[in-house]
């Protein structure tokens, strides 16, 4: 779709990011100013911060942000329900009032000058810009090692996804609407984009070290998102369990049967102990997998919300406390 003077959103997922939202709002802001002056983005123009149940003092840089800036607004959600979840929330309640919407980190770790080069692209004619980091500067050796074999591992299972693009994207008013229609209780927003099979373009860009504060997330998180993409993207580790069974269990009955024809004897205690262990642990290796598959199977069928609204505030301070909307 192309727009003569797009309204753009930015929206923007926080978790415990009172050190940043500040200095996230004050850049964005000159950001939004200058773009507005340019022409390239409409007056209505706005950013919006999610605040995905925090503990620190983040709603309260958000409320002070929103009254004294005309372009922010936030979202609080009733709990922390993860970075994807809160990002999924706040595109689906801006995609009424734009015409696209940019998600970015809190930390700016991604870097939004590339913002007005993303809205010439969807001008351009692109429903989804993706921004792919070409460098990972500030970040430790294993976060940058996990994230490369994450992407390798998801593109080697299948999944069709550019690699490195973490969640800087830009979408438009249609590809939020047609994402809306993806009723999954956690979405891997990376990897459901691709399948929404809109016209879309890349921009590469220096992924810059955090302004302030650590990593949200843990390595708990990270392990989560990881089971989170492949049993969202892919039933692969299913098949290669299958698979595995199926070229374990075949030769050791044919061998069995064959020592049972041949009456062989002396099979050692060790030999028969390791081999004991290692079938417990395939076994439970293969429940586990088929379990990561059922535990999902069961959050769609029980069909909870995604994610609740506790309050939201609009710019000039205007305060709405909506009685718990969900989705
Ligand atoms: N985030 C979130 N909910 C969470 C964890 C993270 O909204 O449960 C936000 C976080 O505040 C940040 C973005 O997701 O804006 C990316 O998180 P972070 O910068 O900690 O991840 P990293 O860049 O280290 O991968
Ligand atoms: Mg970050």
């Amino acid at each position: 779709m192309s727009v003569s003077v797009p309204c753009l959103f930015i929206v923007i997922p926080c978790y415990n990011e009172e050190a940043v939202v500040g200095g996230t709002a004050d850049v964005l802001t000159e950001l939004l100013e200058e773009m507005v002056k340019q022409g390239q983005v409409s007056a209505d123009s706005r950013m919006v911060f999610v605040d995905d149940g925090s503990k620190d003092g983040t709603w309260e840089e958000i409320l002070r942000c929103a009254k004294k800036c005309p372009w922010a607004e936030g979202i609080a959600l009733q709990r922390n329900v993860g970075q994807q979840n809160a990002l999924y929330a706040g595109l689906m309640e801006v995609r009424k009032r734009c015409d696209a919407a940019v998600s970015l980190d809190a930390d700016l770790q991604d870097d939004p000058s590339l913002i007005p080069a993303m809205v010439r692209q969807f001008c351009a004619g692109n429903d989804v810009v993706y921004a792919v980091r070409k460098s990972r500067r500030g970040e430790g050796a294993g976060k940058r090692g996990t994230a490369w074999l994450f992407y390798r591992i998801l593109g080697w299972m299948g999944a069709d996804m550019p690699r490195d693009c973490g969640d800087f994207r830009l979408l438009s008013r249609k590809a939020l609407e047609e994402l809306s229609c993806f009723h999954e209780h956690n979405p891997f927003l990376r990897g459901l984009i691709p399948l929404l099979g809109l016209p879309s373009s890349i921009l590469y860009f220096e992924r810059r070290p955090r302004r302030a504060g650590k990593s949200k997330y843990s390595l708990g998180k990270m392990l989560a998102l990881a089971v989170q993409a492949v049993t969202s993207l892919t039933a692969w580790p299913v098949y290669l369990v299958f698979w595995l069974g199926t070229g374990l269990a075949l030769p050791s009955v044919a061998w069995l049967v064959w020592l049972l024809l041949i009456r062989q004897e002396g099979i050692g205690e060790k030999v028969l102990f390791a081999s004991l262990w290692a079938a417990a642990g395939l076994l439970l290796l293969g429940i586990g997998i088929i379990g990561l598959y059922s535990v999902r199977i069961w959050q769609e069928v029980s069909g909870r919300p995604r994610y609740r609204i506790r309050e939201r505030i609009f710019p000039s301070g205007y305060f709405w406390h909506e009685k718990t909307k969900r989705n």
